[in-house]
């Protein structure tokens, strides 16, 4: 039987001259020196070449910035002495004009017939406008995320981060003190819970954009009164919570008594008929170290604020 003619559309230098010419990928050989020995004319335009027949027995060198093309000659070591490919690596090529231009290129150990290595080859392609996509997406996340920790009105962090940070904070004390109770009083936090006090008249009377103005001057008082490491939240109404890590009880209570004074000393005036009003809080103190858990921290917290209500309001327990 006569033996079927292949067909020379098919013939492995017509596929190779159509990966040469149509690739928008970079294809491209090398021999165990890192010369080129065959390339993609994709490969060759990137450098203003027409014909990617000049760019053999050039080295990466010829082309790109040293650091880079160090870089390559290393991996290609790297890959013909252990035989394994590098995938999908993603390469930052900074040009010297200053712009930036990524690329994923995966590269492989060249081996012939007998299994000897005699080089690599690679392709690689541009995935610079991914990259944009990729940073604009991480960059609106990261804005989503800091939203959603902020409340609105007040700029202060809200109700959902508070959960958040509290059971953070006080997984690290646990872990810190590792179950035996330290002799440093700092090595404990505690939690003042603040609901300001007869907060609806000043709505009833003002109306509620003079409330929100009061809530926004609470919240920058409490601020002020904050070291770098104590958090300010507002919970919801009338109600904050502030964190203060590294503070025993006595620190929290000194804490809480500025705080009482910083209010009353900031008489506000809400319209220009009337007399400036004197804003009190109502304060709960609580210490991790005396609680059971964080529920109970929380719970302990807002019964010594329930108790400062009872009390005559304006003062901290
Ligand atoms: P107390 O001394 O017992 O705390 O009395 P209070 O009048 O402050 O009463 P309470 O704390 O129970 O009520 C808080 C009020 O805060 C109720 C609600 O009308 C008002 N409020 C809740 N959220 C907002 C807000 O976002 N803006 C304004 N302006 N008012 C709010
Ligand atoms: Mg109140």
């Amino acid at each position: 039987m006569a033996k079927k003619k292949t067909d020379p559309f098919f013939s492995n230098e017509k596929i190779l001259d159509i990966i040469r010419t149509y690739s928008n990928d970079t294809v491209y050989f090398k021999d165990v020196h890192s010369r080129f020995i065959w390339n993609t004319r994709s490969h060759a335009a990137q450098f203003g070449i027409s014909d990617p027949r000049e760019m053999v027995g050039k080295t990466d060198a010829d082309f790109f910035p040293k650091d880079f093309a160090a870089r390559a000659r290393k991996e290609e070591l790297e890959i013909m002495d252990s035989r394994t490919p590098l995938i999908s690596n993603t390469e930052r090529l900074e040009k010297p004009d200053g712009s930036v231009v990524w690329y994923s290129a995966s590269k492989y150990p060249l081996l012939n017939e007998k299994d000897e290595v005699i080089g690599t080859w690679g392709i690689s392609r541009n995935i610079t406008a991914l990259k944009i996509v990729e940073e604009e997406l991480s960059r609106t996340n990261e804005k989503l995320r800091r939203l959603s920790q902020v409340d609105d009105l007040t700029g202060l962090f809200n109700r959902r981060y508070f959960y958040e940070m509290i059971e953070k904070t006080a997984s690290q004390y646990d872990r810190r003190s590792s179950g035996k109770k330290d002799d440093d009083p700092k090595n404990t936090f505690c939690l003042i819970s603040l609901d300001i006090d007869f907060f609806k008249k000043i709505n009833d009377d003002y109306g509620h954009n003079k409330g929100d103005d009061v809530l926004r001057l609470v919240a920058g008082i409490l601020t002020s009164q904050c070291r770098k490491s104590d958090m300010v939240f507002r919970i919801g109404g009338d109600e904050f919570m502030m964190l203060l890590p590294d503070t025993p009880l006595k620190g929290a209570k000194v804490k809480a008594e500025r705080v009482r004074s910083a209010l009353s000393s900031s008489p506000i005036v809400l319209d220009e008929t009337s007399d400036a009003i004197r804003l009190t809080a109502s304060m709960g103190i609580s210490c991790y170290r005396d609680c059971k858990d964080v529920a109970d921290l929380i719970h302990t917290a807002d019964e010594r604020l329930y108790t400062s209500k009872n009390l005559g309001r304006d003062r901290a327990t």
